[in-house]
């Protein structure tokens, strides 16, 4: 068994996402719409709701007790809150972060209040203190808006909620990392949240976002700089930058084609075919294999709660 709380899967359900921030590794080219709104896809293959089932089964079988759920965009998957109830349905309860850019939980009332039963974790972005610092990093108009309304709308409807907000710092936007900051300040004093950690990420030149590179890489040690110089300033707040040094190695993703991969030379590396037709003694032997990236993953996800609360 690799089981213990601190080794976190990622899960990528969907390759699909309603924003096409150049910064990331996601496809910036949208081939579908939702409702006149953009899709963009970076893997046409994704597993089905069973399929899904089948892969968080083997996980949890081979001892996996925490699931980072993201994409794309998770919320775009119409069988979220049914992946989600199936993750909660174990007798051993997993801990569930879900990583979101808040355009659909911030409209969907009814999404939102189902998701604060099945998840333990909200992690949401922000790259400046207003729209428009938003829109330079490449967001889409409504980013800013959009997860200041769903933190505004947690700290309403369930304050205890744990939050983790994440930044991008690159050359675009460090000089207003401190703005962000300030912003947060304001906001808990309106109405008080549980923001369990502010984690400023140098920004990674990973699969698509490496073709971006020349608009947003940003040297070590300058962000290593900005991180110390933030977490000086903002000692209210749990302040915990992850350089890309960090980055390489130190997740185990399951892509949307339900293969396992790992971070490696700016590229999400699979290490195995689908999980749906490995058996759990195949995949434990695989991820034992990989001991490095194991104490990496507990390191950079030591962050999250280790107790389930839900
Ligand atoms: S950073 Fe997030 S919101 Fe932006 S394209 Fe990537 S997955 Fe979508």
């Amino acid at each position: 068994m690799v089981g213990n709380r601190n080794l976190t899967v990622d899960l990528m359900l969907t390759g699909k996402c309603n924003e096409a921030c150049p910064f990331c590794y996601g496809a910036r080219k949208p081939n579908a719409s939702e409702n006149g709104v953009p899709i963009y896809q970076n893997h046409r293959l994704e597993m089905s709701t069973e399929q899904w089932k089948t892969i968080i089964d083997s996980l949890y079988t081979i001892g996996v007790r925490s699931f980072n759920i993201g994409g794309g965009e998770p919320t775009l998957r119409r069988d979220l809150v049914e992946i989600l109830k199936h993750i909660k349905s174990k007798e051993e309860p997993a801990l569930v972060y879900i990583s979101t850019n808040a355009l659909i939980l911030s409209l969907d009332t009814e999404l939102r209040q189902t998701l604060y039963g099945l998840v333990d974790v909200f992690g949401l972005s922000f790259d400046g203190a207003n729209t428009e610092s938003n829109v330079q990093m490449g967001r889409v108009e409504r980013h800013y808006e959009a997860n200041r309304e769903l933190i505004r709308q947690i700290s309403i409807e369930m304050p205890e909620k744990a939050v983790k907000i994440g930044t991008v710092v690159s050359s675009v936007n460090e000089n207003g990392i401190a703005d962000i900051g300030a912003e947060i300040q304001k906001w808990w004093a309106e109405t008080p949240f549980n923001l369990v950690i502010w984690r400023l990420f140098q920004f990674s030149p990973v699969e698509e976002g490496y073709d971006n590179r020349h608009i947003y890489e940003i040297g070590e040690a300058t962000f290593n700089n900005i991180a110390a110089q933030i977490g000086s300033r903002f000692t209210d707040i749990n302040v915990v930058g992850r350089p890309h040094s960090v980055a390489e190695n130190a997740y185990f993703l399951v892509l949307p084609t339900g293969e396992l991969a790992l971070v490696q030379d700016g590229k999400h590396q699979s290490i195995t075919e689908p999980l749906i037709s490995l058996t759990s003694e195949s995949l434990i032997n695989i991820i034992e294999q990989h001991t490095d990236t194991i104490s990496r993953v507990e390191e950079n996800r030591r962050w999250l709660p280790t107790e389930v609360i839900l």
